[in-house]
């Protein structure tokens, strides 16, 4: 949550302003991320995703919620609504807490966070106002009538949604502790600096697991997660010396936190958090239970005892993460024509899986059958056909998207029915049969256990 208290989010460690230009450029020119509402000049900090980007970032959603809810039998999911009732934030604390010191500079008039800069504006040197509270959640009305009483908020995170919802969950799915609510959704935050491409934007999506466990078994439960996440990175392939944690000191914890502990990505701008994992104590059922007057309290039917679970949170912004793995994944090597420019995916994230070239765009019995070959793909993986130019312009354009296999139909494919195949990354070529190509590709781009 964004609080007054929190740490400085970038820890600027040796910058590479150069290799973030190339990400950024990267990814429009190949359609990955597009600003918002370009041809209006667009819109602050605000960014689209294009036919590549959304490909990634559903696979990135998909990674989640395969290893978080389906590989697990204690976690369950929810897609909650964005609008919720007013009360909801004042119970959670929202209402009082979720905000930050904004100071304006008295010349240019550019505002900033308090907490982020010294006693100047950073952006002309001009005196700073006094600061003064702004409550970060983006505010909207319900119905015809602009009231007080119809005042809604667009919700600043997933978790709330899981937290009035946790006793009709519980009960429909007849869960026992510990166990965990799992949901993927927009939020949105009205930050006062933003910046750095997808780090920090205004309207975002979280992933958010509310893992619910018996008082006294948080600790062991926090730790855990934290491990936990932190093998998920490194399991889809960000490098270990790319990512640290960062425990919070006491001092600087949100309201509800008893402990919370960062996963840190070294973004080429600096280091950022790309996850943050909460003990949230008893705090937040507790507060919905005082204010809604509902019982959300825990039936314990071995020792026949009401409790309020205690709640660890993982909690992450694809956002984040897409811009983790690409930065990770960007790479560029000399090849005889200059450059190779490689995007290092993992395969079971990367936005295109296969890519079908016939050796000749002149040669109809190479066209027609590279054709049936893609056409037989497409139902099995998200494959891309292309024609144009010599071969090693083809594989340059998948590499630079992180295709994981390109297939090249050739004259032997016409005899007997073999065709190439040339991996990403080593640029190994095989002869494979065609009626041999989804199980050999399948396999390879598979979320792994
Ligand atoms: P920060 O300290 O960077 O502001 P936070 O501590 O406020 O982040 P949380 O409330 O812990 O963030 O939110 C959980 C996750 O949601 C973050 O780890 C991040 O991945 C994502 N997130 C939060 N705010 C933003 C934002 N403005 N833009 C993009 N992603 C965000």
């Amino acid at each position: 949550m964004t609080e007054t208290t929190v740490q400085p989010q970038v820890e600027i460690e040796r910058p590479d302003l150069q290799r973030m230009e190339k990400i950024v450029s990267l990814c429009k020119r190949r359609g990955f991320v597009f600003p918002t509402s370009e041809i209006y000049g667009g819109v602050g900090s605000t960014w689209d995703f294009g036919p590549l980007g959304v490909e990634l970032e559903r696979n990135i959603k998909e990674a989640w919620w395969k290893d978080i809810v389906h590989r697990r039998p204690d976690v369950v999911g929810l897609d909650s609504a964005i609008l919720m009732a007013t009360d909801v934030w004042r119970a959670s604390g929202h209402l009082q807490h979720f905000i930050d010191p904004l100071v304006e500079c008295k010349r240019c008039h550019h505002r900033f966070r308090a907490d982020e800069i010294g006693d100047k504006c950073p952006d002309c040197g001009g005196e700073l106002t006094e600061a003064r509270q702004f409550n970060t959640m983006f505010k909207t009305f319900i119905g015809p009538v602009e009231e007080e009483a119809a005042v809604a908020y667009l919700r600043p995170e997933t978790a709330q949604g899981i937290f009035v919802n946790f006793k009709l969950v519980q009960q429909t799915m007849r869960m026992k502790l510990p166990f965990g609510i799992a949901q993927i959704g927009k939020a949105f935050r009205n930050e006062i600096t933003t910046g750095n491409f997808l780090f920090r934007v205004r309207e975002f999506e979280q992933m958010e697991l509310e893992y619910f466990v018996y008082p006294g078994t948080d600790e062991a439960w926090h730790a855990r997660w934290i491990e936990e996440r932190q093998r998920w990175y490194l399991k889809y392939g960000l490098r270990p010396e790319n990512l640290r944690l960062y425990p919070h000191p006491k001092e600087k914890l949100s309201h509800y936190s008893k402990a919370t502990t960062d996963i840190m990505y070294r973004f080429p701008f600096g280091w950022g958090e790309l996850e943050g994992i909460a003990n949230r104590t008893d705090f937040d059922l507790r507060q919905h239970s005082q204010y809604s007057g509902k019982d959300l309290s825990y039936y314990d039917e071995e020792t026949k005892e009401h409790i309020i679970p205690y709640v660890i949170e993982p909690s992450a912004g694809v956002g984040r993460i897409f811009l983790a793995l690409i930065a990770d994944a960007y790479d560029e090597e000399p090849d005889k024509s200059g450059v190779r420019i490689v995007l290092r995916l993992h395969p079971a994230l990367a936005p295109v899986k296969a890519a079908v070239f016939p050796l000749l765009r002149n040669d109809e019995r190479l066209v027609t059958l590279a054709r049936e070959v893609f056409e037989s793909l497409l139902d099995e993986f998200v494959v891309q056909y292309d024609e144009t130019g010599a071969i090693g312009r083809r594989y340059r354009r998948q590499d630079e998207i992180g295709t994981p296999f390109c297939i090249t139909i050739d004259h032997q494919s016409l005899e007997d029915r073999t065709v190439t195949v040339r991996e990403r990354d080593s640029m190994a070529q095989e002869r494979v049969p065609i009626n041999e190509l989804v199980a050999y590709i399948g396999p390879r781009v598979r979320f792994p256990k």
